[in-house]
């Protein structure tokens, strides 16, 4: 009998993964700790594979920093909202193709605007001047050509300097790049939209995100009726536990055992921890024995950025029908964008985006205020504007469950630690965004990790059953990365 076959039967005989006390010696079971995309894709994939699997998801909700909200009665994504690399060859795209979910595209490749096209974009200054779009063109190209200088500095060592201190190297080496008056304030919005597209500052961004960032082909296209029935899709059928907040895990040689804040036990033959970095760094999930220095690094060495998204609902449409609204300024931090729903959805919504430094000093304020706020940048640009009917706010910095937008390349820290953030300990797996070391800060990244832990779960459970004819190491033997080797004995 085909192994494989063998060892699905045995699996569907054994008793259902169960709390402690209750778990019979037979059962393969895993415990996926943190419901988003990455928890969800691996406990889909796991439960498919016939293997007894419960999730364990703090909030009352699943999705994590996918969270369409329905309230305003349609949907819009507080989290997530593009697929990044509408092509084939993105992981997510056989999924939302067979779910028919229409996406509306909003640049090609390689836009110098990262997720949208130059031409899509409306800026104003302070005043309420509209910038030629000769103009916006023109520093976009000098943008481009600064950052390919600030690369070319020196090798590998300038990937080390901050966009920031990079920029100003170049402006040392190429007086002709300094830009002024309006000029100026143009490149200081392209500088503000890098720091969106990072979710962190330009001073603390390493130059390598930008030189060395890899994306998919086919441009960007927003999920037009949400991220929400993707998650939906991979949650169905599965054992899912809403308000089960994990604080420690232990790890035995046979087994794992998980306590959830209340007190209660859980245990498997593993676990998946899929819970985002910014909770991981925030040391809130005791591991014992505590995790190896070599991954606790990575946790640390890691940057976690700050995106956050203020809706506001209007009665009508007031603005150019373009798809984004820029406000230049003498400062990134005092620039803004704000994304027009109604080209991709038809409902009157901007969605205002601050990032970094800004996006911290947003989440100071209340709900209310921060509408204001946006709502005041937006006044500047369009006088006329009329008060928006409803807002909607999002808190992805402070809210216990996420303590971050999605991770970033620190200023001289190595892009492995992504791979050794994902790399297993014993029976634990590690698995979201910030595992990804092709796609880090995506849905599509998270969900790719997803299925390469469960995958790892999989064929290291199947050996201890005894069951897995042909071993297969986690990582290939010419693995590139010095991650220390677990010796017990010295
Ligand atoms: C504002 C914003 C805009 C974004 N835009 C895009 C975009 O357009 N396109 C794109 O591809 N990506 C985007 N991203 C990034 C994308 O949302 C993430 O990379 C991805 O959703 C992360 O998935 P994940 O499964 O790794 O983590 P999460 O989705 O964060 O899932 C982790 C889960 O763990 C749970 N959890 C936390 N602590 C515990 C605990 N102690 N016990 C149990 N459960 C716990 C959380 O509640 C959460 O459900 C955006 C992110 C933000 C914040």
């Amino acid at each position: 009998m085909d192994s494989q076959v063998k060892s699905n039967r045995q699996l569907q005989r054994a008793p259902c993964f169960s709390s402690a006390g209750q778990r019979a010696e037979a059962s393969p079971s895993v415990i996926v700790i943190g419901g988003g995309m990455a928890g969800l894709a691996a406990a889909r994939a796991l439960h498919d594979a016939s293997f007894q699997v419960v999730v364990l998801e703090s909030r009352d909700r699943i999705g994590g920093r996918v969270h369409t909200d329905y309230s305003l009665g349609f949907p819009v994504d507080l989290g997530a909202s593009w697929l990044h690399g509408v092509c084939k060859e993105n992981p997510l795209a056989p999924l939302i193709g067979r779910l028919g979910l229409p996406l509306y595209r909003t640049s090609g490749d390689n836009s110098v605007l990262y997720d949208h096209d130059l031409e899509s974009y409306a800026l104003f200054d302070m005043d309420g001047k509209q910038v030629t779009q000769d103009l916006v063109s023109k520093v976009g190209e000098t943008f481009e050509s600064i950052l390919k200088e600030a690369c070319s500095l020196t090798t590998p060592p300038h990937l080390h300097f901050c966009g920031l201190r990079a920029i100003s190297m170049v402006f040392d080496r190429r007086p002709d790049f300094r830009l002024h008056g309006i000029a100026h304030k143009v490149l200081q919005w392209y500088l503000c939209r890098m720091e969106g597209w990072f979710a962190a500052d330009a001073d603390t961004i390493s130059l390598k995100c930008w030189d060395q960032e890899e994306l998919l082909p086919g441009g960007h296209g927003l999920m037009v009726r949400g991220y929400r029935p993707v998650i939906n899709t991979l949650a169905k059928g599965l054992d899912i536990r809403l308000g089960h907040r994990v604080t420690q895990v232990v790890r035995r040689y046979n087994g794992v055992k998980v306590t959830i804040e209340d007190g209660r036990n859980f245990v498997a033959d593993a676990a998946i921890i899929a819970v985002p970095l910014g909770v991981l760094k925030s040391k809130r999930i005791k591991f014992e024995p505590r995790l190896p220095e070599w991954k606790e690094a990575a946790i640390n060495e890691l940057g976690v950025g700050i995106e956050n998204k203020i809706i506001l609902h209007f009665e009508k449409v007031f603005w150019p029908n373009v798809e984004f609204l820029g406000v230049v300024a003498e400062s990134s931090y005092k620039c803004s964008y704000f994304l027009n729903l109604h080209k991709a959805t038809g409902h009157p919504v901007l969605v205002y985006m601050p990032a970094g430094h800004l996006a911290r000093d947003i989440e100071k304020m209340s709900d209310e205020d921060a509408a204001n706020f946006a709502y005041k940048q937006l006044q500047r640009i369009l006088p006329n504007a009329t008060t928006p009917i409803q807002h909607l706010v999002s808190h992805w910095g402070t809210d216990e469950n996420s303590l971050g937008s999605y991770s970033y390349d620190m200023v001289g820290k190595p892009h492995e630690f992504y791979e050794r953030l994902r790399i297993p300990v014993d029976n634990i797996f590690f698995a979201g965004e910030a595992t990804s070391m092709d796609y880090p800060g995506s849905v599509h990244g998270a969900y790719s990790t997803g299925l390469m832990a469960a995958e790892d779960c999989r064929m290291r459970v199947l050996e201890r059953y005894g069951e897995l004819d042909l071993f297969q190491p986690v990582m290939g033997e010419d693995t590139p990365l010095a991650v220390p080797l677990l010796i017990s004995r010295m």
